[in-house]
C-alpha cells in the first residue's frame, strides 16, 4: 500500500484551560494509506497527561520509521500488520489503526458501527467542556456552547491552580446557570466535573460529598495518575467509599489492562483513541467495560472530526459521550460525525465516514 504522512494545524475557537495548562492551537498528523483505489485516513497528535507526554514531532518520527515496512504490506488482513504496530507508542499506533479500519470499512462498503452490529439509535447526548477561568468567562463559554447546540450535559474542568475555593465558586456558578435554564426552558441538564488529577487526597475527599450536594453527577480523575499500577489503584480505592457520585478514571486508564485493574475501584473509564492506540483496543475496552458493569466515557484531546468521527463509531456502547473538541475548531480539515441536537452520531457512510473538507 502507499503511505503518506502530512501535518495540519488545528486552532481552537476558544482556548481550553485545564489543571495542567492552556491549549489554543496544536499540530496534528494525517496518515493516508492507499491500496486498490481506496484511501484510509488516520490521525494522531501530541498530548500530555502529566506523567506521560507525547510530542507531534516524536510521533511523526515514529511513524516515518515504519512507513517503508508498512508499504511492503497490504491493508488486509489486519493481522499481518499487527506485529509492526506492537513496537509503536499508543498515539502513533492509533494513526495506523484508524487508517486500516477506514480502509477496511470502505472496502466492505459499510460504516464500522454497522459492521460491529451496533445500534446507531442508542446514542446518549455528548457533553460540552467548560475550561478553567473566571466565573464570568466560564458562564460566557456555557452561553456560547448553548448558541451552538442544545447541550444538556456539561463537563466543568476543575483542579484550578487558584485552589479549591475557586473550584467551588465555578461549580456553584455553573449549577446555578443550569438551574436558571431549567426554570426558564424546562430543560434539565447534567453537570459533570473533571479535576484532571489536580487535587490531593486531602482536597479530594471533602470535595466528593460537596459535589454531590451541588447536584454534580460525575467526577473524573480527582487525583494525579501514578505510574506504579498498584499505587494508582490504591489512590482510587482511597476515594471509592467516600464517593457518592460516579467516579471515572481518565489519565490512569489507557488500555484494557488498566481497565481491568481499575474496575473494582471506579464506576467508569474514559476511553480515548490516542491513549488506547486506536479502535481495536478501544472496542475491546468498551465491550469489557459492559461485561464488568462499568460505564464508558468516550473522550478526546484537541482532536479533529477525523479522530472524533472514528471514536463516534463506538458511541452506541458509551454512557457518557465527550467528543466535543472538533466542535471548537475554526480550521478543521475534516467532516464526518453529525450533530443531531445534543447528540453526536457517526456518519452513515463507509469506514470512519470522514472526508477531507478542505486543505
Ligand atoms: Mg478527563
Amino acid at each position: 500500500m502507499r503511505c503518506r504522512l502530512s501535518r495540519f494545524p488545528l486552532t481552537k475557537a476558544v482556548p481550553l484551560a485545564i489543571s495542567r495548562g492552556t491549549t489554543a492551537a496544536v499540530e496534528h498528523l494525517l496518515l493516508e494509506l492507499e491500496h486498490d483505489g481506496i484511501t484510509g485516513l488516520g490521525e494522531t497528535g501530541g498530548f500530555d497527561t502529566g506523567p506521560r507526554t507525547y510530542t507531534t514531532e516524536a510521533l511523526a518520527a515514529e511513524l516515518e520509521a515504519i512507513l517503508p515496512a508498512l508499504e511492503g504490506l497490504g491493508p488486509a488482513p489486519f493481522q499481518t500488520v499487527e506485529p509492526l504496530l506492537q513496537a509503536l507508542s499508543s498515539p502513533a499506533r492509533c494513526a495506523v489503526d484508524l487508517a486500516l479500519h477506514d480502509w477496511w470499512g470502505q472496502r466492505l462498503g459499510q460504516p464500522l458501527w454497522r459492521l460491529w452490529g451496533l445500534n446507531d439509535r442508542a446514542i446518549s447526548p455528548t457533553s460540552v467542556t467548560l475550561g478553567l477561568g473566571s466565573e464570568a468567562a466560564v458562564l460566557e463559554r456555557l452561553e456560547r456552547w448553548w448558541g451552538q447546540l442544545p447541550a444538556t450535559r456539561i463537563k466543568l474542568k476543575l483542579g484550578s491552580p487558584e485552589g479549591l475555593d475557586h473550584d467551588r465558586a465555578l461549580v456553584r456558578a455553573v449549577a446555578q446557570a443550569l438551574e436558571r435554564r431549567h426554570q426558564s426552558d424546562g430543560v434539565a441538564s447534567e453537570l459533570q466535573v473533571d479535576a484532571n488529577g489536580g487535587w490531593s487526597l486531602e482536597q479530594a475527599l471533602p470535595m466528593l460529598g460537596w459535589l454531590d450536594a451541588q447536584g454534580v453527577v460525575l467526577v473524573e480523575q480527582p487525583l494525579a495518575p501514578l505510574e506504579d499500577p498498584e499505587a494508582d489503584c490504591a489512590a482510587f480505592a482511597s476515594l471509592e467509599l467516600d464517593c457518592p457520585i460516579a467516579l471515572v478514571a481518565d489519565e490512569s486508564c489507557w488500555n484494557l489492562a488498566d481497565l481491568v485493574r481499575l474496575a473494582p475501584y471506579v464506576d467508569g473509564v474514559n476511553i480515548k483513541l490516542l491513549k488506547s492506540g486506536g479502535l481495536s483496543e478501544a472496542l475491546l475496552m468498551a465491550r469489557a467495560a459492559q461485561r464488568l458493569g462499568l460505564g464508558v466515557m468516550l473522550g478526546c484531546y484537541s482532536d479533529s472530526a477525523l479522530l472524533n468521527g472514528a471514536a463516534a463509531q463506538l458511541l452506541p456502547l458509551v454512557r457518557w459521550p465527550d467528543l466535543d473538541s472538533h466542535l471548537n475548531l475554526v480550521d478543521d480539515p475534516f467532516t464526518g460525525p453529525v450533530l443531531d441536537g445534543d447528540r453526536l452520531r457517526p456518519a452513515a457512510s463507509p469506514g470512519l465516514g470522514v472526508i477531507r473538507a478542505r486543505g
